[in-house]
């Protein structure tokens, strides 16, 4: 039933809490609900999650959230998912019971796994068919991790006793019943081919994985079967999939090839749409499905990621002590007119895309007798933003594009001098939108499009409404001063090994 009222529902199952948002139809939140679950960590470097936590979590916020805005399902139009990506889950098909913990997308227990493929000749392979690189955080090596270690579970699954999901996967599940994924979810798992679109028989080989585990690939805004009456009392149409970084760039209606957003949480995830066609890079960055919009539809991303963004400013906090919270950086950052020539690169655990240097370390430099902690705190948020412009550069040299603007999203993103210098920083204008939650919203478009609640990406368009805009205000002669010296710093931190 349509109605005038109705509502999307996006469940947004994030890597350390589920969410539920309510969408009208100008894609404003009326009413959300969020909950925290536990992390496991069973050896250092190893995560892991319940998937019974995960699904009682997701399922308990979703009630929540029409409760708080006393919605009911029968107002409920349509539900998409998002949610964290890579994050591996293998499950009885007769019982729906996981056979194991969760292996999330952090967890390197795979890392001699990927030593010993690439010592088998099997990355270039890899790398052009999936548009990945040979590295545990894909869900590939973490299957050949658990069909390596749970006696019996190979030839089970020969038997099609067993599925694979990721996460996306096993909601749909345990919603419909149904093993369903999207393909932005599935080019995340290093067994997907990007360019044929189909579960690749070659990779599958190589590493052993019996293609009966592996569920059934849909567009990202597709019918992906209706809830158990049980459920919310009626049965409601699932018709939107996207793995989080996908959906954000589709919430911030980045619909243009060369449009680009970044997510500034923990770490920073940039992506940018490339169009029609993938763009495999030289220079470390990802090549992945943006988004299927069903026949003819398919939309293709570049993506990087900085590992340490906001984290370094939780570092300023928990282990430096310098800030009481986040947004003391801001203050601090301010009540000095520059970083007095202090660069800070936040390479704690090596440094990503386009350097990918696993030994590179933390380092300042540039320290006088006069540099105090507001230096360094700006030189901290300065790091955030210099480490997004050599993304966002690289980007640009990989498509020979001029990338016109910058779209943001994510905690640091309410950092409104850290936006600023991203701004001056790229000499590109950022934009930050008045709905923040633009991974749910992104969820919430995927379904909505399908069931014709919206009609069209302009549609879609017209709701992108900015809440700020940040303008260049710096000189082309400092920006290049700056970045050079920045430079000089990354070579630091990679020469101290
Ligand atoms: P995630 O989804 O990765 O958990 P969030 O989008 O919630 O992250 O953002 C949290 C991150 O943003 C933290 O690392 C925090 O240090 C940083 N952060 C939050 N507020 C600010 C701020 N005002 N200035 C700078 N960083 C901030």
């Amino acid at each position: 039933m349509k109605t005038q009222e109705g509502y999307v529902l996006a469940l947004d199952q994030g890597t350390t809490s589920s969410r539920a948002i309510l969408f009208n139809r100008a894609g404003m939140v009326i009413g959300m609900a969020q909950e925290g679950f536990k992390q496991i960590y069973p050896r250092p470097g190893w995560v892991e999650h319940d998937p019974e936590t995960i699904w009682e979590c997701q399922f308990a916020v979703a009630q929540r959230a029409m409760e708080a805005a006393q919605v009911t399902s029968a107002q409920i139009d349509s539900i998409g998912i998002t949610n964290q990506r890579e994050t591996t889950i293998l499950w009885e098909r007769d019982t729906g019971k996981p056979v194991h913990n969760a292996i999330v997308w952090q967890c390197r227990r795979s890392f001699d796994i990927c030593e010993e493929l690439r010592a088998m000749g099997l990355e270039p392979m890899i790398r052009e068919k999936t548009g990945l690189r040979l590295d545990p955080y894909f869900s590939g090596t973490k299957l050949v991790w658990l069909f390596r270690e749970i006696p019996g579970l190979k030839e089970r699954a020969e038997r099609g006793e067993i599925l694979f999901g990721t996460v996306d996967s096993w909601l749909i599940y345990r919603l419909t019943g149904l093993h369903l994924t999207d393909a932005t979810n599935a080019s995340r798992t290093l067994l997907y081919n990007i360019h044929s679109r189909a579960w690749d028989s070659e990779i599958l080989k190589a590493l052993g994985i019996p293609p009966a585990i592996l569920p059934r690939v849909m567009a990202s805004s597709d019918d992906f079967g209706m809830t158990r009456r049980e459920l919310f009392g009626r049965e409601i149409p699932i018709r939107g999939c996207a793995g989080d970084q996908q959906a954000a760039l589709f919430g911030h209606t980045c619909f243009e090839p060369g449009s680009v957003k970044n997510t500034y949480g923990t770490g920073c995830f940039t992506l940018m749409n490339t169009g029609p066609a993938p763009v495999l890079s030289e220079q470390g960055l990802l090549s992945t499905i943006a988004w299927d919009l069903g026949p003819g539809g398919v939309t293709y991303a570049m993506e990087g990621s900085v590992f340490i963004g906001g984290a370094v400013i939780q570092w300023l906090r928990d282990e430096l002590g310098m800030i009481r919270e986040a947004a003391d950086a801001e203050t601090l950052a301010r009540s000095i007119p520059d970083s007095g020539e202090v660069y800070l690169v936040p390479a704690f655990v090596g440094l990503g895309a386009p350097y990918w240097d696993p030994e590179a370390r933390g380092t300042i430099v540039g320290i006088t007798r006069g540099t105090t902690a507001a230096h360094i705190a700006r030189a901290a948020l300065e790091s955030i933003a210099y480490q997004s412009y050599d993304l966002i550069a690289a980007m640009e040299a990989e498509c020979r594009c001029d990338i016109p603007s910058l779209k943001a999203d994510g905690g640091a993103s309410a950092n409104s001098f850290l936006m600023q210098f991203q701004a001056d920083i790229l000499g590109k204008p950022v934009f930050i939108p008045e709905v923040n939650e633009v991974t749910a919203l992104g969820a919430a478009y995927l379904a909505g499009l399908k069931s014709g609640y919206w009609s069209g990406l302009d549609d879609l368009a017209l709701n992108w409404r900015k809440k700020r805009e940040f303008s260049s205000e710096m000189t082309e002669e400092r920006r290049n001063r700056l970045l050079g010296r920045w430079h000089l710093a990354v070579e630091a931190a990679r020469s101290f090994k």
